[in-house]
């Protein structure tokens, strides 16, 4: 800032003027005097005083006039320099410097007035902005909530569509499995193919849905990244081979054995970016490779894991590689001609990602070929030695072919492909009857463990479509169900199931069923009918515990994350007064909660159950109240014992 002129005063300098004036004057006639030889010193004196006394007239006129209200100018200046706007003290002169105080304080009183406009400006616009921002929120709020609406229409449209075409398809099926003419069975092969690509769009569309909608949990279950992604690139190498070109996979040495997270999640992702690999190659290879990242500076889940797949095929452009991750795109108009596909694949592969909070990327040069990056932060399980490898005295009967779990519930699938496995059966898993049969077309197994009460279609009536099949009339067919009580062991014999077990499942008892039928298909032993003992669910749940602990922490934490979804619908039916979907609803948490020997859980959805049968809706509110405590005691118990 540039520094101020020094002044100084007007009083000062007309002190001094007058000084010199009087000095002058008395000069003068002094030396007048003195020419005329007439100088006395009594009146150089008193022409002194006399001098003097006008001189100090003049000066504190001058003071008065001019130097005060000067002074006050300043001072009103100064304080307008310095954003006050004050009136100053205008001195009564009725001259120019009157003038100039009064043209001051007016100047200030206009600037004062468009200050106080300008304020009133501001403060309204201010009130417009938070008004406009406080619509727009409205309306951001209304178009997110549309969204949420259509994305859960979508949702609940495509699981209710998934139902019809199950039927078509097992129709189709079943009159393929009739005698037909060549081009009869041609036709409806035809017709099944569609009904199956129909089928895996709907799943897309639910699967996208559910996402939009905030409905997919992640699961935190360990898995076998290796095992993973070889299952995976399994499922596409006939197709390749087919194609002529080569598929290969491999992991990084240092990528743990054991990761913590969501396997059917991660399954679908590469599934979708192997299939695409597969899909758009000609010829020369698709590589899937594994590596993982330490990245300490996360207390949660402290690893990346990187998979990419990498292709030879015709690459994708620059400006398409921005689109392909948006919903029902594909590269170029001639893709679904020549591929088919749906352009879902990559959009749900990326929501996916980013439910995970990981990365998708993808580099990729015209003729040359794409690499797929995905990036996912990931738990990881020391790399204490595998315990499934200490436990399996029975290898040798992993030989004798797969086991096929169908089973809806994702706690007693796992405690029942973990039991099995433990002991060395490779399982496959099928969510309902619709997949069992799916998956009995594609493969053969040595024995079925069948759920009864499952979506789209039951275990009863997946037994009888199974039985109609000549080729499968010898299939073990083991029945799990969780009311051995009402009559369902006798529906379960008559669909034409072999045995039952009541669940929460034995594993000593699943163990020995397994084996048994396994021999008697196979000729070893005779056949006979087995049915479980009926046992206390809480010593089977107990002898669970026992058997391998770390199995009940899992499904402990698996119960925990599933329990307020579970409550929420609970909750629903109880408001919608649905009774008969209040204690379905009920039972299935029971069940869940005597897998992990949750005694007060069990005995509030037992209460819930019996309230639903009376209809009794403040019963089952205080159920579903003690339900929920009871969860929240669970929960804490478990943190407790983990931290
Ligand atoms: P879909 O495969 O059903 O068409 P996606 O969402 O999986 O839908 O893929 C979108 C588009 O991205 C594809 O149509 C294709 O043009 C392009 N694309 C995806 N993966 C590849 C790949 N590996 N190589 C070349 N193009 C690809």
């Amino acid at each position: 800032m540039a520094e101020k002129p020094r002044f100084t005063s007007i009083a000062t300098k007309f002190s001094v003027f007058t000084a010199v004036l009087v000095f002058w004057v008395v000069a003068v006639v002094l030396a007048y005097d003195y020419s005329r030889e007439n100088f006395s010193a009594g009146k150089a004196v008193l022409l002194m005083v006399v001098l003097f006394m006008v001189a100090a007239a003049i000066s504190r006129f001058t003071i008065r006039l001019l130097v005060r209200p000067l002074a006050y100018l300043q001072e009103g200046i100064q304080d307008l320099e310095a954003g006050r706007l004050r009136q100053i003290r205008v001195s009564r002169t009725h001259d120019e410097i009157e003038y100039l105080g009064q043209s001051f304080n007016a100047m200030v009183a206009s600037l004062a007035a468009s200050r106080a406009e300008v304020q009133e400006h501001r403060e309204l616009l201010e009130q417009r902005i938070h008004e406009r921002t406080e619509a727009l929120d409205q309306a951001l709020q209304s178009a997110l909530s549309s969204s949420q609406v259509k994305s859960e229409f979508l949702a609940n449209m495509s699981h209710e569509l998934r139902t019809p075409m199950s039927g078509v398809i097992g129709m189709l099926d079943l009159v393929l499995d009739t005698p037909l003419q060549l081009d009869q069975r041609e036709h409806l092969r035809t017709a099944r193919n569609c009904a199956l690509s129909l089928l895996a769009l709907l799943n897309d569309i639910l699967d996208l849905s559910k996402i939009e909608a905030g409905r997919m949990i992640l699961e935190e279950i360990p898995y076998d990244i290796r095992e993973l992604v070889s299952d995976c690139a399994r499922t596409q190498l006939a197709l390749a081979s087919n194609k002529g070109i080569s598929l290969r996979w491999n992991a990084a040495e240092d990528v743990p054995g054991r990761m913590v997270g969501d396997p059917l999640r991660l399954r679908q992702i590469l599934a979708n970016l192997l299939s695409n690999a597969v899909k758009f190659t000609a010829s020369g290879e698709v590589v899937v490779s594994v590596a993982v990242r330490r990245r300490p500076e996360r207390a949660a889940r402290p690893w990346d894991l990187i998979i990419a797949v990498r292709d030879t095929g015709p690459g994708i452009s620059p400006e398409k590689v921005e689109t392909i991750f948006e919903k029902f795109t594909q590269a170029d108009g001639s893709i679904s001609r020549r591929y088919g596909g749906t352009g879902l694949g990559l959009a749900i592969t990326r929501k996916l990602v980013e439910v995970h909070e990981g990365d998708i990327q993808v580099v990729s040069e015209m003729g040359q070929g794409s690499t797929f990056t995905v990036i996912i932060p990931a738990d990881a399980r020391a790399a204490a030695p595998e315990p499934e490898a200490a436990a399996r005295p029975a290898r040798g009967i992993a030989g004798r072919g797969p086991v096929l779990v169908v089973e809806d519930n994702p706690i007693n699938q796992k405690v029942v492909t973990a039991v099995l496995r433990k002991r060395g059966y490779a399982v496959d898993v099928a969510v309902n009857g619709q997949e069992a049969l799916d998956a009995l077309a594609r493969q053969t197994y040595a024995l079925i463990l069948m759920d009864v009460q499952m979506p789209v279609l039951d275990g009863l009536e997946t037994t009888r479509r199974i039985r109609r099949n000549p080729q499968f009339r010898d299939l073990p067919i083991v029945a799990m169900t969780a009311h051995a009580m009402n009559g369902d062991r006798e529906r379960c014999l008559e669909a034409g199931m072999n045995a039952y077990l009541a669940k929460p499942v034995d594993h000593t008892h699943l163990l020995a069923l397994v084996e048994r039928y396994i021999a008697v298909a196979s000729g070893t032993a005779p056949p006979e009918r087995i049915a479980a003992p009926a046992d206390d669910p809480a010593r089977r749940a107990s002898r669970l515990v026992d058997a391998d602990p770390s199995l009940v922490g899992q499904m402990m934490q698996l119960f925990l994350q599933l329990a307020p979804e579970r409550i929420d619908r609970l909750r629903h039916a109880a408001e919608a007064g649905d009774g008969e979907l209040l204690r379905s609803d009920a039972r299935k948490m029971q069940g869940a909660a005597q897998s992990i020997a949750a005694h007060e859980i069990v005995a509030a959805a037992a209460r819930l159950d019996e309230a639903g049968a009376r209809a009794d809706w403040e019963a089952a509110h205080e159920s579903l109240k003690q339900l929920e405590s009871s969860v929240l005691q669970l929960r804490d118990r478990t943190q407790s014992t983990v931290t």
